[in-house]
C-alpha cells in the first residue's frame, strides 16, 4: 500500500528531502493507482520487471509482493540512499541501482533475462520520458509496458496519423507496441500533485514487432524537424538517397506527392524501416 499523503510528507522530512521538480518527484499516494498498474501489469514469482525512479518505494514494495524479481535505477542520491538501508535489505528480489535512466535504460538486467522476456512498470520522470521511451525501443524489446506518463507524452506515444502530435516516437512506439489502455490519472493520485495531466498506460508488443534502425529513426527525426513541409521536398534534401527511393515508391503507390509527414500512415513509414535496416 503506498504511503498516505501525511506520511509520505512526514517521511520526506525525516529524509531531510525537500521534493525535486527537475527530478520529476511526483510520488504515488493513491492505492487504487498501485493496484491497477500491478493488475494491468499481470507479473508474479518468475517474472522479470524493471522500475525506473523506484523514488521512496511505493511500486517497488507492489511489485516485489506479486513474487516478481526487480531491476530498478533511481537517480536520486538520497531516495537511492533510503531504498538501499529499508528497502534493499528485506527484498533479496531486488537489483537496485543509483543512476540515470538514459545511462540504463533497462535498469542493468541481465542480457538472458532481457531475452527470455521482462515487463517495465513505472512512475516516469516525466522530463526524461521521451528520450528513455527511445532508448528501450531501440533495445531488447520489453513484451509489455505499464507507464505513468504526463498526458501529452501519452497522447503523443498513442497518436494517430494525421494528428498533429504525430511524430517520430508515435512510429517508433506503435511500429512495436498496440495501446491496450489509457487511463487519465487525477493530480491528488501524486504528493506534490503534479501541475499536469498524467495517464496510466498500459502497451504491449505486437507479434510482428518492428525496430527502427539508428539510421531509420534519425532520418523520421530530421524529417519531423519540418513537419510543415511536404515530404517529397524533405526527402530531396535529405542526405540519405533511400529516403528519396521510398518517397518515390509512396508516389507510385497512390500516396499523393504534395503529403506533409504528419499525414502518412504509419505502415508508409514501417517501409522506410525495411530501406534503412
Ligand atoms: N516510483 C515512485 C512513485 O511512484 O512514488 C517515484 C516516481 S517519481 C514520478 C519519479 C522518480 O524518478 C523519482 O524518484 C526521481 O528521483 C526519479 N528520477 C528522476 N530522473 C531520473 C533519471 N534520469 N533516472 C532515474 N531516476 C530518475
Amino acid at each position: 500500500m503506498p504511503l498516505s499523503p501525511t506520511a509520505t510528507r512526514e517521511l520526506l522530512d525525516q529524509l531531510e528531502h525537500f521534493p525535486n521538480k527537475k527530478l520529476g518527484q511526483n510520488f504515488l499516494v493513491d492505492g487504487n493507482i498501485v493496484r491497477k498498474s500491478i493488475e494491468l501489469a499481470e507479473i508474479g514469482e518468475g517474472s522479470h520487471v524493471v522500475e525506473i525512479g523506484p523514488g521512496l518505494g511505493t511500486l517497488t514494495k507492489a511489485i516485489l509482493s506479486t513474487g516478481a524479481e526487480l531491476w530498478a535505477v533511481e537517480r536520486d542520491a538520497t531516495l537511492a540512499e533510503h531504498l538501499r538501508a529499508n528497502v534493499l535489505p528485506k527484498q533479496p528480489s531486488l537489483h537496485l541501482i543509483e543512476g540515470d535512466c538514459l545511462d540504463y535504460p533497462r535498469a542493468e538486467l541481465p542480457e538472458d533475462k532481457a531475452t527470455e522476456g521482462f515487463r517495465i512498470v513505472a512512475n516516469l520522470p516525466y522530463a526524461v520520458s521521451t528520450p528513455w521511451m527511445d532508448a528501450v525501443l531501440s533495445g531488447e524489446l520489453p513484451e509489455r509496458m505499464v507507464l505513468m506518463l504526463q498526458k501529452e507524452a501519452g497522447d503523443r506515444y498513442a497518436a494517430p496519423h494525421g494528428s498533429k502530435t504525430f511524430g517520430g516516437i508515435s512510429i517508433f512506439l506503435q511500429s512495436a507496441y498496440e495501446v491496450h489502455s489509457k487511463h487519465l490519472v487525477k493530480a491528488q493520485c501524486f504528493h506534490p500533485a503534479p501541475k499536469v495531466d498524467s495517464v496510466l498506460l498500459r502497451l504491449d508488443r505486437k507479434e510482428d514487432a518492428i525496430r527502427f534502425s539508428p539510421a531509420a529513426r534519425d532520418c523520421v527525426r530530421r524529417i519531423f524537424t519540418q513537419r510543415r513541409k511536404q515530404l517529397g521536398a524533405l526527402c530531396k534534401r535529405d542526405s540519405q538517397a533511400e529516403a528519396l527511393e521510398w518517397f518515390e515508391e509512396l508516389v507510385d503507390q497512390g500516396v499523393p506527392k504534395t503529403i506533409r509527414p504528419e499525414a502518412l500512415a504509419l505502415e508508409h513509414w514501417q517501409a522506410l524501416a525495411e530501406k534503412l535496416k
